[in-house]
């Protein structure tokens, strides 16, 4: 696991259920962490709390220490803040107008460009406008963004009242048949009186589906109150957040879905245009948490899944009841263990031999397909399968007559060697490979 926990995890070691004390001692590395990751202090405070009436009295996961069980507890919870991906709301009626709102400098009109890029790629016909009619460079730069996406740019360098501006170019965007239109609006170094007012009198204006503020992830601790005053003027439907290539951790994603509650939509990742994804929620929990390894974790709990699966299975197998069902799930497991070659390579004694076998993973699939392809009566009494059934599991599974004999056959030996396993007492590779 990474560094940031493996204390954690060491501390631990020996624990089965989580006390108070127990608790509290991880919580502080957590917390550490959080910090590190930018993460508000407020937000740590009651993340914290909740956390802690969460975990206090837990049992092990399964297949995990108790330190892992903390871990994979805590991105659950990180996870669960951080909330769904959702999707961008459209309006009924053509255009849906998205509106950027954030301070100056956070990545707005850049941002305006690679969603109309995103938007566009998605087969929408989508146009830009600035709304900010102080700085004419601001257009201007919208507008080059624009050509080179080749997606239409509306701006008016003779209007100088944002909301009538607004209005002239929705109009023309209307006419142009857009599906959507990304409102680039105007930004301040501060939050101010004036700019909220506009903001306010645009939304009144033009009815967007989405206001989404664009938030620095490099800007810390600050954005949040920010966000939180845009919030409470304007009413924000989502967040961008923007800058994720640095070296931001992401806190600020928990922060901003804790205190205002809206979705995160999109992350940016550099500064080109193409540099911008949806968000997906478990790549930001294994960023702020810092965990590359959290893939290691989940793993382990399904190998722990699929272990007792398999004792299950070999209960029956002693007991002889080994089904056609049961066959199939062996197969399947055999195959979620990777490449076939690389699994029997790692039976003792088993390697060597079969250096150059190529390993046809393809009848592995076939059986499956055939056993899919039967009733579950058939599968439970294999001996009823006649020559018109035979025929119908071949033509259900895309093999032969013959493909179905082949398969019953070996489930028959199978079995017969179960049974013998049985009464001498030994117990082998309950599966004999295909050849
Ligand atoms: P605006 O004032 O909010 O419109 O901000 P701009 O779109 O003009 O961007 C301000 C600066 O941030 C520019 O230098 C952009 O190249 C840069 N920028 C925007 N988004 C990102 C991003 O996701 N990653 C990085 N590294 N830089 C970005
Ligand atoms: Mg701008």
């Amino acid at each position: 696991l990474t560094e940031r926990f493996s204390g954690i995890v060491e501390k631990l070691k020996r624990v089965k259920r989580l006390d108070e004390k127990t608790v509290e001692e991880a919580l502080k590395d957590i917390r550490r962490a959080l910090i590190e990751a930018d993460v508000n202090i407020e937000v740590i405070k009651s993340f914290l709390d909740d956390l802690k009436q969460k975990l206090v009295g837990q049992e092990v996961i399964k297949g995990l220490n108790a330190g892992e069980t903390v871990i994979k507890l805590i991105y659950d919870e990180v996870l669960n803040i951080l909330g769904e991906e959702a999707p961008l709301q459209r309006s009924e009626k053509p255009p849906t107008v998205i509106m950027l709102v954030g301070l100056q400098g956070t990545g707005k009109t850049t941002t305006a460009g690679k969603l109309a890029k995103w938007l566009k790629s998605k087969g929408y016909k989508v146009g830009l406008v600035s709304t900010d009619v102080r700085r004419p460079a601001a257009g201007k730069q919208l507008c080059t963004l624009a050509k080179t996406i080749d997606v239409p740019c509306f701006i008016d360098e003779e209007e100088k009242d944002a909301v009538r501006l607004t209005e002239k170019v929705i109009q023309k965007a209307k006419e142009a048949g857009l599906s959507h239109i990304i409102l680039d609006t105007a930004g301040r170094l501060h939050i101010d009186q004036e700019l909220m007012d506009e903001l306010v009198h645009i939304k009144e204006k033009v009815n967007p589906s989405e206001i989404l503020y664009v938030a620095d992830a490099m800007q810390g601790q600050d954005a949040i109150s920010t966000a939180e005053e845009f919030h409470n003027r304007v009413g924000l439907t989502g967040v961008i957040l923007t800058k994720l290539d640095g070296d931001a951790k992401g806190g600020i994603a928990l922060s901003v879905r804790k205190v205002i509650g809206v979705p995160i939509k999109f992350i940016g990742v550099g500064e080109k245009i193409e540099d911008f994804q949806q968000f997906h929620p478990d790549r930001i929990a294994q960023r702020i948490l810092g965990l590359g390894d959290i893939q290691t974790l989940l793993e382990k709990m399904q190998t722990a899944i699929d272990e007792k699966k398999a004792e299950e299975m070999a209960k029956r197998v002693m007991n002889a009841e080994f089904t056609l069902d049961d066959l199939k799930q062996q197969l399947q497991m055999i195959r979620n263990l990777g490449p076939l070659e690389n699994v029997l390579k790692m039976i003792p004694g088993l390697g060597s031999k079969i250096k150059d076998l190529k390993v046809d993973e393809k009848q592995f699939i076939r059986i499956e397909a055939i056993i899919n392809s039967m009733t579950p009566e058939e599968r439970a009494n294999p001996h009823i399968i006649n020559g018109s059934r035979k025929r119908r599991i071949a033509r259900g599974s895309g093999t032969t007559i013959m493909d179905v004999n082949r398969v019953l056959k070996q489930y028959k030996e199978m079995k017969k060697m179960m049974k013998k396993m049985k009464k001498s007492g030994k117990m082998k590779l309950p599966f004999n490979m295909p050849n």
